[in-house]
């Protein structure tokens, strides 16, 4: 702590310890004001300046140090100087006492509970930014939260000093004024609870109604503007309409159709979007056939002398063409149409909030559902342009396997390639700026990503910018820095993995004005409104996640509250989101990781069990990786869970339902889990976890207990001792002895 915040500590202290010592708490009840009224009347008759300076300077004091006192004194200022005078006096007083306890709350406390707290704060800290003036002015137009309690809240948010005393100065007026009136009043009221008539409750309630009446008049007011220049249609086609239809769109328009709304779906290129034709589906389908050649290549783990593989590229490529075809019909047109839904090929284009034009036919409809997903971005490298370039969108074309292949970027989808493609033969270089792939999971999942890449023959190169593409002898070379050096790489195809750009252009959005968020995703409200409430927006064109089963869940919310809102609307739950990069080894992540909890303050233990000593793992030669577990301190609650291995997508399943139904790890360690199976390590995680907190004053306790009965009965013992030891048989004996690490982000 700084001298400056001990010195105020101390004149805080000092001056409540004084007022504690001197009693002055006798002075502040009803009572002794109303045995002196008459002495205090005459007082301020003779010596008015005198009395409106002691009485303001208490005031402040009183409401400045958070001393119970101050209603009483706002009863007094209308008693001893009338009306209006007692109210300019206590309007000013209360609003410069309340900065000044707000500003010793932030002297005091701001930095280190922003610091502590500051994931769980940014919403709050987001909201005063926003709309943190109007909040004050509820709070402090309603009597409800006391007033000394606002005064240090707000000192913790970063609220202006400037913004909190204007605020509170008019926000507080309405109440002054009743109490300052009642004080005029004092002689007939006999106690405090005496200013609670009905008639002082029913201006109470009235001003509690005021803000909420208010914030509804400004919505309307302010959807009205919105509105104005797009006349509403006297009749409706369609109750929704849905642009886009890859997982977003299809599952919006799927529950549209199930609850009988009238949906129109309109695609412009591929029904599927995204995760059917050019990500998901044809990423698995080539994965599976790496993995083939995988265990081919390391046929001798498994006991085999040796193994080959023939094959021929194309026909890797038809097969994965072949996977996609196989699950297209439950994307297709005919499968929409026949579940009520009215799907369009072409391209839609919004032309107002209730208008969608598409193959030059406007449909009205009451809602829109942007669904329009995302792109690959393509950074602007000088000599990018010259190259033909892959992506995620074109790579699926290839005929010919690249021999010398480049990845650039190491997020999941360059990762996933990087290893596909290597493990079916290309050279392939990963080329990241970062110091390390899959950066946004803990360093520990990154490295042994990337020691399985390098010993499977991939160049991992981190720490690697991109700066230039150029040809020269006809070969094309990749100009990178690394550690202020120049590194040539020289390729014959480069595939762009660097991230995804949302679709937002070229559809009407910009003509309506729908703003977008800093990453070029749709902005949208907690209920994936735009600034248009019966426009939403679901999917990769929102973020912020980007996944198949984040689009659909979304999906879910935009439908429902476009078409059920008028009776209730739902935020997006965006708690327990899960997701899985399918390389080898398989990484799967719930909630948060270490780092994430570091960066957002939140004190955590960590538990990992390590896959090496998993009997399945073992048998099926697939004995690497790790599953860690996130717990909030002393208690079993989860807060994340990264698995690093085999099939970590699937197994982490167990612990999403966990963490989404609030099971703790003691749940977990009571179920039985099927022996030998890969899900047997989420239970032996939480038998890690208990084993670091097993109660050893009890347990040397029963020890003694045990030693004494083996006394009593020395002699059964012994010749129970002469069966002889057939060893511990039992599977808990392989639950490893990682060490419960305890980490406290404080
Ligand atoms: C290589 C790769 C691998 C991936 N692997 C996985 C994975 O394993 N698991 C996972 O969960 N996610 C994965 N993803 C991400 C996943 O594919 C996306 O998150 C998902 O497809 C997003 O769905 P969406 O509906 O938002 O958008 P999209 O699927 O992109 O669909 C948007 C659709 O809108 C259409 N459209 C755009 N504008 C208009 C318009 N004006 N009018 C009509 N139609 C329009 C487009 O043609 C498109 O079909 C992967 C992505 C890639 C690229």
């Amino acid at each position: 702590m700084n001298r400056s915040k001990l010195f105020l500590l101390a004149m805080l202290a000092a001056v409540i310890g004084a007022i504690y010592y001197f009693d002055v708490g006798q002075y502040l009840n009803l009572e002794y004001f109303k045995a002196q009224q008459a002495q205090l009347d005459d007082y301020v008759v003779h010596h008015h300046g005198l009395s409106v300076l002691v009485y303001f300077a208490s005031y402040v004091v009183i409401t400045a140090l958070s001393i119970p006192g101050a209603a009483l004194m706002t009863l007094l200022a209308g008693a001893i100087f009338g009306l209006a005078e007692g109210l300019l006096l206590v309007s000013f007083a209360s609003t410069l006492g309340a900065t000044l306890a707000m500003l010793v709350s932030r002297v005091l406390l701001r930095d280190s509970i922003q610091n502590r707290f500051k994931e769980q704060l940014k919403t709050v800290n987001e909201g005063v930014e926003k709309e943190g003036a109007f909040y004050l002015f509820t709070l402090r137009l309603v009597p409800v939260v006391p007033f000394f309690v606002i005064n240090l809240v707000m000192g913790l948010t970063k609220m202006p000093a400037r913004t909190f005393f204007w605020v509170s100065q008019l926000g507080m007026l309405a109440g002054t004024v009743v109490f300052v009136n009642a004080g005029t009043q004092l002689a007939t009221i006999e106690s405090l609870s005496g200013i609670l008539s009905p008639a002082i409750i029913a201006s109470f309630v009235l001003l509690g109604v005021f803000p909420i009446l208010a914030k509804r008049l400004l919505a309307a007011v302010k959807a009205r503007q919105v509105y104005k220049p797009y006349p509403k249609p006297k009749h409706f086609d369609e109750d929704l309409v849905v642009l886009g239809a890859g997982s977003g769109g299809l599952v919006t328009s799927y529950i549209a159709a199930v609850v009988k709304a009238k949906v129109t779906l309109i695609e412009k290129h591929q029904m599927g979007g995204d995760c059917l034709n050019t990500g998901c589906v044809p990423s698995k389908a080539l994965i599976r056939s790496g993995k083939f050649m995988a265990d081919v290549n390391r046929a001798q783990d498994l006991g085999f002398s040796s193994a080959s593989a023939k094959f021929s590229f194309s026909d890797i490529m038809a097969r994965v063409q072949r996977v996609i075809k196989t699950i297209e019909p439950h994307d297709s047109i005919e499968r929409y149409s026949e579940l009520g839904v009215n799907v369009v090929q072409g391209e839609g284009k919004i032309t107002s909030p209730y208008t969608v034009e598409v193959n030059g036919i406007t449909i009205t409809t009451r809602n829109i559902v942007v669904a329009t997903g995302a792109r690959p971005f393509v950074p602007p490298i000088k000599g990018l342009d010259k190259i033909d370039y892959l992506t995620s969108d074109n790579i699926w074309n290839l005929k010919q396997q690249p021999k010398r292949l480049i990845v650039l970027g190491g997020g999941p989808i360059g990762c996933e390639l990087t290893q596909s493609f290597a493990r079916l033969g290309s050279q392939v270089i990963q080329v990241e700026m970062l110091p390390r792939l899959m950066i946004k999971e803990d360093e520990d999942v990154s490295v042994a990503v990337q020691a399985r890449f390098e010993k499977e023959g991939i160049g991992v190169r981190v720490n690697h910018k991109a700066l230039e593409f150029i040809q020269k002898d006809g070969e094309n070379i990749l100009i990178c820095e690394h550690q202020g050096e120049q590194v040539f790489i020289p390729f014959d195809e480069v595939l762009i993995a660097v991230g995804r750009a949302a679709n937002t252009t070229g559809f009407g959005l910009e003509e309506l004005a729908i703003e977008k968020t800093k990453t070029g995703t749709i902005a949208v409200n907690e209920y994936l409104q735009t600034k248009y409430a019966n426009i939403y927006a679901a999917g990769d064109v929102v973020g912020p996640y980007q996944f198949t089963h984040t689009s659909a869940h979304q999906a879910w919310y935009a439908a429902v509250n476009a078409l059920f809102g008028k009776f209730k609307s739902f935020k997006v739950d965006y708690s327990v989101i899960p997701w899985a990069t399918f390389t080898e080894p398989e990484v799967a992540r719930v909630g948060i990781n270490e780092q994430e909890a570091r960066a957002q303050g939140i004190a955590y233990e960590v538990t990992q069990f390590d896959v090496a000593e998993l009997d399945r793992a073992i048998a099926d030669e697939e004995a690497h990786g790790f599953i860690k577990v996130l717990t909030v301190p002393g208690k079993d609650k989860i807060l994340g869970v990264t698995i690093v291995g085999e099939q970590a997508g699937d197994l982490i399943a167990e612990y999403v339902m966990a963490m989404k139904h609030n099971l703790g790890l003691n749940k977990i360690l009571g179920t039985i889990h099927i022996y030998p199976t890969l899900s047997e390590m989420n239970k032996y995680v939480a038998g890690e976890w208990k084993r670091a907190r097993k109660p050893e004053g009890l347990l040397n306790f029963v020890e003694k207990f045990f030693s004494w009965q083996r006394k009593e009965n020395k002699t059964s013992v012994d010749q129970g001792r002469n069966y002889g030891s057939l060893g511990n048989t039992s599977q808990q004996a392989n639950v490893n002895s990682t060490e419960v690490k305890r980490d406290s982000a404080a």
